[in-house]
Order: structure tokens, then sequence, then C-alpha cells
């Protein structure tokens, strides 16, 4: 009998994200600041060792730079066989918004210690949300990212954050995230891969070959 093939990943999201969802007008406290990479991390490493697991840690480039604890934290992992991916520089909601400069600014490989995964921050297009544009896989092509994995086609999860926005609005408060389409919801769970990984010049990276 064949094991299920399946794959793990973490978003390393700091706790700054989730004021801006839930549109808290005060920052994270000092200790939450660093929470996620300090704490919430060498937990998460502590059970993927016990369980012989090797995750997908999809980490946001500024929160890096910003913590030279939590980079070793992150290199420790990497050490230990995880793979560090993008989860782009500074977790922008509206990525796919940007225009082509500051999305590959946020993207680029340079400014994290990712190698060739891609799962950018959550766009509110009506076909970019956990989703990917033509746009952003050029970019992805480009800089020699090998997949992405940015469909999120989980129902209870849209139906929390529905509800969740909805009590938002409501209340008068402006979350920083936005709610997309549902059309991802009945997509395949799986990577998007892309062509295969080659640097370009002046962008030869043409969208006909992307998926
Ligand atoms: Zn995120």
């Amino acid at each position: 009998m064949t094991s299920p093939l399946v794959s793990v990943s973490v978003d390393l999201d700091a706790v700054e994200c989730y004021h801006r969802i839930h549109a808290l007008t005060d920052g994270p406290s000092a200790e939450a600041r660093f929470a996620i990479l300090r704490r919430a991390l060498p937990r998460l490493g502590e059970l993927f060792a016990r369980h012989g697991i090797a995750a997908t840690l999809f980490t946001v480039g500024r929160d890096l730079e910003d913590d030279s604890e939590g980079r070793r934290i992150v290199a420790d992992l990497a050490k230990a066989g995880h793979e560090i991916a993008s989860h782009s520089y500074s977790h922008p909601y509206d990525l796919v918004r940007l225009g082509r400069v500051k999305i590959a600014a946020e993207i680029d490989p340079r400014r994290g210690r990712h190698r060739r995964g891609m799962r950018p921050s959550a766009g509110g297009l009506p076909r970019a949300r956990y989703e990917i544009s033509a746009e952003l896989i050029e970019i992805l092509c480009e800089r020699g990212y090998r997949y992405d994995s940015s469909a999120f086609p989980a129902i209870p999860y849209y139906l929390a954050k529905a509800a969740v926005m909805a009590g938002l609005r409501v209340a008068g408060r402006k979350s920083g995230s936005i709610l997309g389409s549902p059309w991802v919801l009945p997509r395949r769970a799986r990577p998007t891969g892309l062509p295969r990984a080659r640097p370009t010049v002046a962008g030869s990276c043409p969208s006909s070959k992307c998926p």
C-alpha cells in the first residue's frame, strides 16, 4: 500500500498582519512583534522533527531583515532540511495591483532567503485572490522561481473570512485585507509549476509559455 503524497507548508505572517486584517488601530506589542519567528517557529520545528516532516516555510523578507534571532532560527531550519520559500518582501495584501516594478521588488529573491517557491500575499482582484496574475507569473519566471503556490481553495477559510469581513463592515472598520471572488474555490489545491527556471535577459519569459 502506498502512502498518500502530501506537503506541509506554513505562511510565517507576523502578528502585525493580523492587526491589519482585523483593522486594529494599535500595533502589536514589542513581545508579539517577533512572536511568530522567535516563539511559534521553534515549536513548529520541534513538531516537524518529531514526525520526520520536511516542510516549506513561506517567509516575509522584511521580517527576516528586521530580526537577527528570527533569521538564525530560519537558517537552522533550512539546515535541518526545510525549504525556505517566499511570501513576498513586505506582505502587501494588494500585491497584484502594485505594478511590475513594485511586484518585482516584492518577490526579488535577494530580499529574502528563499530560492525556488512563491506564495504571494493575498491580492484582491477577482482572478487574483490567493491566485496568480499573468504579470506575476512572468515576473516569477524572470526571477528563476520554480513553482507558485498561491491557490488556496479552502471553502471553510473563505466562509470564515467572509464572516469576519462582514462583521468588520457592520462595525464600521476597514480591514487591510480584501475578500476576493470565490471562483478559486473549485480549483485543485496544488502548486502551479512554472516553465523551467532560467535566468532571463530583459524579460525572456513569454507569457504564452506560462500556465
Ligand atoms: Zn500571509
